[in-house]
């Protein structure tokens, strides 16, 4: 008996092969050309290929299973507060940097955030630790706005295409990262609860005390963070190292032990007598760090959709190899039903999030009825592709099986993964009352998200914004009914947006079971019998050459 024979290894899918992200992905690509930015295809396609690279694959794998470690004293007993980091964290950073995936939308005129968008979205379907620097660093720049002698000093910086880790004054620096401090013990979604002090001194600086009880990505050269200046929230930066060289008191107490988001460290600080510089007018720091939460919310759902876009992906290319019951996975009806129904959600996803790409460049181009469409729809978007995204990623892992389990696997990475995007930068109900109020302030706001649905003449989608309207004028229920209006709003438009731009059948299988089906929309899997799963897969697949 050969004992190499019981370890012969069949019917398992081979890994995918290098491959370039944004070329083989023809939703990628036409969403791109939609938004009039196809240009940008040299910068998405180098980043693409790094993204489907084994190499950056490995990477990914590495930076979250060698996870960050905290160095609060050196050897002598001195203070030192330093995170640690797996070096491939750090070949992440200086590739998503160099890419330019945080600078592109500032750098570049018309265009600039569906730009942005290609670039991140491939990012999201690598790795999930590495974006969270990456798009505070992207959402600081209105922030800096609020602060002109500031955004003198550091808006060259962040926008450098430079990743220098090294603990430096900035302007010794590359580049920089920007992070944010907001959630305290007592309040993070009603940051009216902040207790950090602020002491004026004199010359303009301030020295602050407190404790922030989530700040993600402690070794950011700066921090955004709110403060009580006598008794209004008021916004403030925080260096991480003093203009002298050495280090603002910014204590690092511990990082948390988080579900996933592993290769990301996120920290409990302390500041006391931390130096920081005011940034807009003193009680108007809520309002000032909104703007940084807007943008980097519009992140968080090219983000979800990217992510979508990886778990879609693993599972395709799964059920294409993978044999049971003597047929390819693929074949088999109700598998076939799984994966179309998954490449609906992951299409419609996509296409949400362009169209607010496109809503944010025509807004920055002075369309005030796009203002009003990427104002809106930011949050409701938000809710509804970070609801959506973690039954993505555990419908993606069941196709691959017992191997979607395994850490191996990217598609367990992703699962743990998926819900963070949900809870930070605003909880679901706080952004489903955001919307609230954004409507309740605004006819002209529900009248863009109504225009926009209404691009696609369709009965269903009709009704549900109507009905969505009766639900927003009960003002006695409206509050608890407001999860049940955002959806109706979004799966409004996304039905809108798959009618206009994807394939006829597709989009019909999308409207059918998302608007009108009694059988369909609790799990994944359920699409009416007539949908054409097959063609619906086809055209799901990456085209790998
Ligand atoms: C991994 C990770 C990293 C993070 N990094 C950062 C960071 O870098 N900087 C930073 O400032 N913060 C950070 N956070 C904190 C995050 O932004 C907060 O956890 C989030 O805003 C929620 O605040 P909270 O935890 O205090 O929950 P709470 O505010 O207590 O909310 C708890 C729940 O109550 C709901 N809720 C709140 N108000 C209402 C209401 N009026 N009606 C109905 N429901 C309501 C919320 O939606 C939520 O579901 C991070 C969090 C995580 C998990």
């Amino acid at each position: 008996m050969n004992d190499a024979l019981t370890h012969e290894v069949l019917n398992q899918p081979p890994p995918v092969a290098d491959h370039d992200a944004f070329t083989a992905d023809p939703w990628l690509v036409a969403a791109v050309e939609r938004c009039g930015v196809a240009d940008v295809a040299p910068q998405a396609s180098a980043l693409g290929r790094f993204v489907g690279s084994a190499e950056a694959q490995r990477h990914a794998e590495l930076a979250n299973r060698e996870a960050p470690r905290l160095r609060t004293h050196d050897r002598f007993g001195n203070r030192v507060d330093e995170v640690e980091y797996h070096p491939s964290y750090h070949a992440l950073m200086e590739f998503g940097m160099e890419a330019g995936v945080h600078s592109i939308a500032w750098k570049r005129g018309r265009g600039g955030f569906s730009t942005h968008a290609a670039l991140f979205y491939l990012w999201n379907q690598l790795e999930q630790g590495t974006a969270c620097p990456v798009t505070m660093t992207f959402a600081s720049i209105p922030v800096f706005a609020h602060a002109p002698e500031l955004e003198r000093e550091w808006r060259a910086k962040v926008l450098a295409d430079a990743y220098d880790p090294r603990s430096l004054p900035h302007a010794g620096k590359r580049g920089v990262t920007i992070g944010m401090a907001m959630t305290e013990k007592q309040g993070g979604s009603d940051l009216r609860a902040v207790r950090t002090r602020a002491i004026a001194q004199p010359g303009g600086e301030y020295l602050l005390i407190g404790h922030k009880w989530f700040c993600s990505a402690p070794m950011s050269d700066a921090f955004f963070t709110l403060a009580r200046l006598e008794d209004k929230v008021t916004c403030f930066l925080v260096p991480r190292m003093l203009d002298d060289g050495s280090r603002n008191p910014f204590f690092i107490q511990r990082l948390k032990d988080k579900c996933g988001n592993r290769s990301n460290a996120s920290a409990e600080i302390e500041y006391r007598g931390t130096h920081a510089r005011l940034v807009g007018e003193p009680g108007r720091g809520i309002a000032t760090l909104i703007e940084m939460a807007h943008h980097t919310r519009f992140d968080i759902v090219v983000g979800a959709a990217g992510m979508m876009r990886a778990a879609l992906n693993a599972a395709v290319h799964h059920a294409h190899h993978r044999e049971a019951f003597g047929r390819k996975l693929e074949q088999q009806p109700l598998m076939a039903n799984v994966l179309a129904d998954l490449a609906l959600e992951t299409e419609a996803a996509l296409l949400l999030a362009f169209r607010l790409a496109q809503a944010f460049d025509d807004a920055r181009a002075g369309d005030a009825k796009a203002n009003e469409l990427q104002r809106a729809l930011t949050p409701i978007a938000k809710y509804w592709l970070c609801k959506r995204l973690p039954p993505v990623a555990l419908e993606a892992m069941e196709c691959l099986g017992g191997n979607g389990y395994v850490e191996e696997s990217a598609a367990a990475r992703l699962y743990r993964e998926a819900p963070l995007n949900g809870i930070w930068e605003g909880s679901a109900n706080v952004i489903c009352l955001d919307v609230l109020r954004a409507l309740s302030r605004s006819d002209a706001a529900f009248a863009a998200l109504a225009d926009e649905s209404a691009a696609a003449p369709d009965p269903r989608i009709r009704r549900r914004i109507e009905w969505a309207a009766a639900r927003l004028a009960d003002r006695a229920t409206a509050e608890s009914d407001a999860r049940s209006v955002v959806e109706a709003l979004a799966l409004g438009i996304e039905a809108s947006l798959m009618l206009r731009f994807s394939d006829p059948s597709a989009a019909e299988a999308f409207c059918v079971s998302r608007l009108d089906s009694p059988g369909s929309g609790r799990a994944f899997g359920t699409l009416p019998g007539a949908a054409n799963c097959g063609s619906i897969v086809e055209r799901a697949r990456l085209r790998l050459g």
